[in-house]
């Protein structure tokens, strides 16, 4: 969705980011131009503007609990909370609702959906995913690659009763096929994974990104380095694992100690990630457990994992856009722009009080 003809045009001036230099940007249409715009009211002079962040793992549809919201004004007021803290892109990844309808609402972040989860029968929070067997599971990729926007959503592992602790969910020959058939349709495959064993596979398999990754080990971090496969890391869920932990302690104790394991090698993980040349992105989870709008809660998780500030506001912002193929303040892109009163490179605290949100050269 672009700018509407007939917006007042619009002019800031600031440091724009990523380049560090100051400029003058105007807004026509909804659009940016470096070309002065006569009569264009000036809306913001200093200050630090940023491509609008990005959300890159939420889900639009989930209430708390995990229980589906059905109704509009409850998918809206999500999507509103994710751009009041700055976030005017989403990668939807995986809702059990149909969100199109927001689509037609200007006033909200773009939203880019993985259609919905993907799972076993019984092997992922009850309502949420379609729950197939492995022979459905090309024939499911394709269904819900024509229901997202370039992406597809499997659950990689969970807990299996039989083992009672984490396991893979899918066998390695289906998963080659469904990454191709992803491929094919032009999606992007990625895969909810907490443990390890689930990932050699995926990875193997040529899957595009990996979410939450905590299992990953050093030889697999090589792995994804060399075939340029993502990794979202959702810190401000990992947070939860203790939590995780207690709640399966009594009827699943190894469980427990993987899920516990795991969140103390989870900085450790994400750090070696980022040394190693794997992509990291920013990703809250928000939907269920999290609330939305705490992308920059995440975006200092990663810092304090060990990813330099600039990089881990990268993988909020400039970084996430162009891995989703979103443009960044150029001429002619949509006007999706934040300003803040400091460096956000220099304090990622300033992420939380933006003083300007520009969506689609609309000041909101
Ligand atoms: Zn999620």
């Amino acid at each position: 969705m672009s700018g509407r003809a007939g917006q007042p045009a619009l002019h800031l001036a600031g440091v724009v980011l990523p380049e560090g230099e100051h400029r003058d940007l105007w807004i026509r249409d909804g659009r940016l131009t470096f070309e002065p715009v006569p009569g264009a009211e000036t809306v913001s002079r200093g200050g630090w503007l940023v491509p609008g962040l990005v959300d890159a793992h939420c889900h639009v549809g989930i209430g708390r609990g995990g229980v589906p919201v059905e109704d509009l004004a409850g998918l809206r007021a999500q999507a509103l909370t994710e751009r009041a803290a700055g976030v005017l892109a989403l990668r939807d990844c995986g809702s059990p609702v149909d969100t199109r309808a927001l689509d037609d609402e200007p006033d909200l972040p773009t939203i880019v959906r993985a259609g919905r989860h993907i799972a076993r029968a019984r092997r992922y929070i009850p309502g949420l995913a379609t729950e197939i067997e492995p022979d459905a599971l090309v024939e499911q990729v394709r269904a819900q690659a024509r229901r997202g926007d370039g992406w597809v959503k499997l659950v990689g592992d969970w807990i299996d009763r039989g083992v009672g602790d984490l396991a893979p969910e899918w066998p390695a020959d289906v998963l080659a096929d469904a990454m191709a058939a992803a491929h094919e349709e032009g999606a992007r495959v990625t895969a909810h994974t907490f443990g390890t064993d689930a990932l050699p596979d995926l990875i193997g398999a040529g899957i595009d990104c990996i979410e939450h990754g905590t299992g990953l080990t050093e030889e697999l971090i090589g792995q994804m380095a060399g075939r340029g496969t993502a990794v979202v890391p959702t810190l401000v869920n990992v947070e939860n694992f203790p939590d995780f932990a207690a709640a399966g302690e009594k009827k699943f104790p190894n469980y427990a100690s993987t899920i516990r394991r795991l969140h103390a090698s989870s900085g450790a993980v994400v750090r070696a990630a980022f040394e190693a040349g794997v992509p990291v992105f920013a990703g809250t989870d928000a939907g269920g457990g999290i609330d939305h709008g705490r992308i920059a809660d995440e975006v200092r998780a990663l810092h304090s994992a060990g990813i330099p500030a600039e990089a881990a506001l990268a993988a909020a912002s400039w970084s996430a856009r162009s891995w989703l193929g979103l443009p960044c303040m150029e001429e002619g892109a949509p006007a999706d722009v934040v300003v803040y009163d400091a460096d956000p490179r220099a304090d990622l605290d300033t992420l939380a009080r933006p003083r300007h949100i520009v969506l689609r050269g609309r000041v909101v």
